[in-house]
Order: structure tokens, then sequence, then C-alpha cells
């Protein structure tokens, strides 16, 4: 079974918004949700000041916390990696907004749903690229199967010494001049502590605690998001 996964080379993307353009249509979004974010970032002090960009969706993690505190099992992992939500599942409790490390949930206010990249999976089904990927003028977005030795993603990784996100289906190569920070890419995974204590211990205990485990999950992942560093904290959106 493949394991797929995408790498973005920041030597080559230019920031145009394509690729956030392509996903709303291609998922019918709302004009305020972008599942792909573009960030620019400024580094040095006048006069020597350099610009960049970074982009951001979700990071489709191995062991995703959003999946561990829905409540509806609508938000699942695929056997090939990828993770998807069953929308007509989806209760708009928006516990996995809170959970994601990577601010990468997106709510849609008139569906009362909670959103997210889905790699395109209705596209990757019938063997085409998601939208961002076949969309992109730059070709600064690969797409592919970490599992084989051959596969696209494998060849940029070790050809173009791409960084991986430990924990996450994500890799980036570095832009050509490294004036950019490490911080400013999204973090290896981490995956919140009060997750973790949910899942080992307040879920199995019975469906009737559930909305207090939640609540106080929701509590705890307040203060995280609000500590948690990378690209949100250091970038702004474009
Ligand atoms: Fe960068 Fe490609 Fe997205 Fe444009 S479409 S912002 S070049 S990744
Ligand atoms: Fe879930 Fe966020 Fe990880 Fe995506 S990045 S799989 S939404 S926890």
């Amino acid at each position: 079974m493949a394991r797929l996964g995408m790498v973005i080379d920041l030597s080559r993307c230019v920031g145009c918004h394509g690729c956030s353009v392509a996903c709303q249509a291609e998922w019918e979004l709302l004009p305020e949700q972008h599942f792909t974010k573009v960030y620019r970032y400024e580094v040095g002090t006048f006069p020597k000041v350099h610009g960049g960009v970074v982009v951001t969706q979700c990071m489709h993690c191995d062991d995703p916390p959003c999946l561990k505190v829905c409540p509806t099992g609508a938000t699942q992992k695929r056997p090939d990696g990828l993770v998807v939500v069953e929308e007509s599942k989806c209760i708009g409790c928006r516990y996995c907004e809170t959970a994601c490390p990577y601010g990468a949930r997106s709510f849609n206010k008139e569906r009362g749903i909670v959103q997210k990249c889905y790699f395109c999976y209705s596209r990757i089904d019938k063997g085409k690229k998601p939208a961002c990927v076949e969309t992109c003028m730059a070709g600064a977005r690969f797409f592919g199967d970490w599992d084989d030795p051959g596969s696209e993603v494998n060849d940029i990784l070790k050809t173009k010494n791409a960084i991986k996100i430990a924990g996450t289906a994500f890799a980036y190569v570095p832009p050509r001049n490294w004036l950019m920070d490490r911080s400013l890419l999204p973090p290896d995974f981490q995956e919140p502590g009060a997750v973790r204590i949910w899942q080992d211990l307040v879920r199995p205990a019975g469906k009737a605690a559930m909305g207090l485990a939640a609540a106080a999950v929701v509590t705890s992942l307040l203060v995280n998001t609000f500590n948690k560093g990378g690209v949100h904290r250091a970038g702004k959106e474009d």
C-alpha cells in the first residue's frame, strides 16, 4: 500500500496563490476558506532585507490528533495515508480545529462543518494529481508515494536536500539562498499532550464522559495553540 505525500520546492514557488485558488475551485469553498495558505516572510535588516514564501496546508499527519478528538468518526485516515473527512458525519463541534497543531482546519459556516485539504482524493482515485499540483505554474509541488524508492518525491528528497517534516506526509526544498530560518517551516509533528490523555484514558471510559473530556481538551489545546511556534507565528498569510 502507498504512503502518499508531497514535496513543496520553495526554491521554485513564486507565491502566486494559484494553488490556493485551484483548491478553492475544486472544493467549492467559501471565499474566506483557504486549505492552502501562502505566507510571506522577510529576513534581515534594512537595507539588506530579503523576502520569501512558505506555503502550507493539512500535513496529513501519521497519527493525526484531529482524528482522535472527532466524536463521530467523521475524520478518517485511509490506508494510503490520506486524512479525510466524511462530511455527512461532521456535526461541526470544531474539536478537530482546536486539536490540529498546524492550524489546517477550516470551518465552513454555511454548511456548519469543518473541512481541510483532502489531497484531492477524488482526483487521486481516478489516477490524477491534486489540483494544487496540477495548477502550479512554477512546478513547485510534487505528489507521490514515500514508500516507493523510485517515486518523484523520494527523488527530490535526495537530490534537492529537501527537509522532511517528521510525523507528517510533507517535505520542503529550502529556498535557493537559504536565507529562511528553519523555524518558518512547519515544525516536526508533536502530539498535544491533552489529546493523548483523551485518547488513552478518557475515551474508553465511555461516551457519557465525552462532552466533559472534549471540553477539557479544548481548554487545554487553546493554551497550546497560543504557545505553538513555526510559520503561524513567524509568517503572515498573504
Ligand atoms: Fe507557489 Fe505553485 Fe502555489 Fe504559486 S501555485 S503559490 S508557485 S506552490
Ligand atoms: Fe489533522 Fe491538522 Fe494533522 Fe491535518 S495537519 S491531519 S488537520 S492534525
